[in-house]
């Protein structure tokens, strides 16, 4: 229920990962509300560049229009997951862009124009994205210098809000990270490296140590243990695997680690993709037809396009 106490709005809601990885991150949550005709969409990162985005648009996701995108939240200001060619773009159209305010000041250098700039609470506290519809609450996860935002999305669907977790770029799980993500229904999470590609890459020390350090990035037994731990299994519906390694991981020894234990947790398990964006995943829908109703062996719910 929202702040007003007011019946829902949401007829539906679904997430589609259109970029993943180090080369680009960019994700749209769309949503279909009652007192609204046209959808609304909320991007995660803008990392990928307007045109990239627009040509991904075209070919996969022609129904978005980036005229109804209300709302950006940012993770974290590198340039994976801001890319300053947004800068012009950002000015013209005028999106609140949310983070962080310890990142603000990093993403004006990268060329948000500082009136669009919206805080979230590092402090907890809930932060309305798109008024009486989705709020976001963040724990700063431990990745470089500055952190990255763990962000749970709250959708209004009812007393019941839809709740989505997002962890990307974090080097360990944390207690407030791990606090922020249970109970989520939909949990995306970063599942970087295969700790012997990484070991056996041709990468220089320093930057092996500042990826499995605990402030790089989740290798692939890490965000499995780490969804495990976190989840409310009569919650847990789906989990998207985000930012795998192109040098250093291959999805197919992410669907073997899965595959064996899966059948415990019964989730719908998608692996995203640096360049192929994943079809839209349902999130909340008044019908729910996903695959999870329609699959009789959990072992079988991935994504077979990746
Ligand atoms: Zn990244």
């Amino acid at each position: 229920m929202n702040d007003l106490g007011s019946p829902p709005s949401v007829i539906s809601a679904d997430l589609r990962v259109i970029a993943s990885g180090s080369a680009g991150n960019l994700s749209i949550l769309t949503i279909e509300r009652y007192d609204d005709p046209r959808p609304t969409h909320v991007c995660i990162d803008l990392g990928i560049g307007p045109r990239t985005l627009a040509r991904r648009l075209e070919t996969h996701a022609p129904d978005i229009d980036l005229d109804h995108v209300q709302a950006v939240v940012i993770t974290h200001p590198d340039t994976d997951h801001l890319r300053p060619t947004w800068c012009r773009s950002l000015e013209a159209r005028g999106w609140p862009v949310f983070a962080a305010p310890s990142h603000h000041a990093a993403l004006a250098r990268h060329g948000v124009p500082g009136t669009q700039l919206r805080p979230l609470s590092d402090g907890g506290r809930r932060v309305s994205v798109v008024k009486d519809l989705l709020d976001v609450t963040i724990a700063l996860g431990p990745h470089d210098d500055h952190g990255s935002a763990v962000l749970r999305f709250g959708l209004d669907t009812g007393p019941t809000p839809t709740t989505i977790g997002w962890a990307t770029d974090i080097g360990r799980v944390t207690p407030p990270v791990r606090d922020l993500l249970a109970g989520c229904d939909l949990i995306g999470l970063e599942s970087n490296y295969d700790p012997k590609l990484q070991s056996a890459s041709q990468r220089p020390p320093f930057l092996k140590e500042r990826i499995t350090g605990g402030h790089g990035h989740l290798s692939n037994q890490e965000a499995k243990n780490a969804v495990f731990a976190i989840s409310d299994r009569d919650r847990l519906e789906t989990v998207v695997l985000l930012h795998l390694s192109r040098e250093c991981n291959d999805p197919e020894i992410v669907r073997q680690l899965w595959k064996a234990s899966n059948a415990e947790l019964a989730v719908e398990l998608h692996i995203a993709d640096q360049d192929l964006p994943l079809d839209p995943i349902r999130v909340f829908g008044a019908i729910d037809s996903g695959p999870a109703d329609e699959l009789p062996y959990p072992d079988l719910m991935f994504d077979f396009r990746v």
